[in-house]
């Protein structure tokens, strides 16, 4: 029972904001740019920038830098962001429904498809265009639903018992915004987000300043 690792996180969660960057350039009008000008403006090492860059399989010119057009394109298909993937969220409730009417998750492919929950009240109804269903029906909707990827936005104490159904139906990848480290068989990959901990940080340091 061990958590797949996703290989190069740390490189990984960069190139949004490289991408974020390169796309402003190529707004001002440039068609080329140096993993220095990237660094500089991050914050980061030159050699850090062109190692991450190099996964996406694209090498700059000596001098010239990358082209820009390639590197957005490049880093949009390493990342899947010129690919749909389906989603289903579980727990319609506020975090959840936030998260399905986030446009950002759409312009990167993100597709919520369906909605699931044990709240008689919220069960029929439409979020965002989303159908919420009963969690009791997730195995036969899932049949109909090419879904990639489950979003946990459950109460944390229902996140390992919701998990394991997922696990059971099929479901191989994870958005877990609960607190809980989920326990996962090796081929389910799980990517933990859970705002509290990330709050808790921002809590203590202003704690501390006092
Ligand atoms: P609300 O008060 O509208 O329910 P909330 O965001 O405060 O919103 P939470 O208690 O965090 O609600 O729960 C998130 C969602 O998860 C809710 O919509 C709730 O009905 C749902 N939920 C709770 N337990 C389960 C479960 N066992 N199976 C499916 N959904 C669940």
């Amino acid at each position: 029972m061990i958590k797949k690792k996703i290989p190069a996180a740390p490189s990984i969660r960069r190139l949004p904001s490289y991408l974020h960057l390169i796309r402003q350039a190529q707004s001002d009008g440039f068609e080329f740019i140096s993993a220095t000008t990237i660094a500089n403006e991050l914050v980061l090492e030159p050699i850090q920038v062109r190692k991450d860059l190099a996964m996406t399989g694209i090498t700059g010119k000596p001098k010239r830098g990358y082209s820009v057009i390639k590197l957005i394109t490049a880093i949009e298909h390493f990342l899947g962001w010129d690919s749909v993937k389906n989603a289903i969220l579980i727990g319609a409730g506020n975090l959840g429904t936030a998260l399905t009417g986030y446009q950002e998750f759409v312009k990167h492919g993100l597709v919520f498809v369906a909605a699931f929950d044990n709240n008689e009240e919220k069960i029929g109804t439409i979020i965002h265009n989303v159908p919420v269903y009963s969690f009791d029906d997730l195995k036969t909707k899932l049949k109909r639903l090419n879904v990639s990827i489950a979003v946990l936005t459950v109460p944390s104490s229902q996140a390992q018992a919701i998990t394991d159904k997922l696990v059971e139906a099929g479901i191989k990848a994870i958005w877990n915004f609960t607190n809980i480290k989920l326990k996962v068989p090796e081929n389910v990959v799980v990517q933990r987000d859970d705002l509290t901990s990330g709050y808790a940080l921002l809590s203590f340091v202003l704690g501390k300043a006092d």
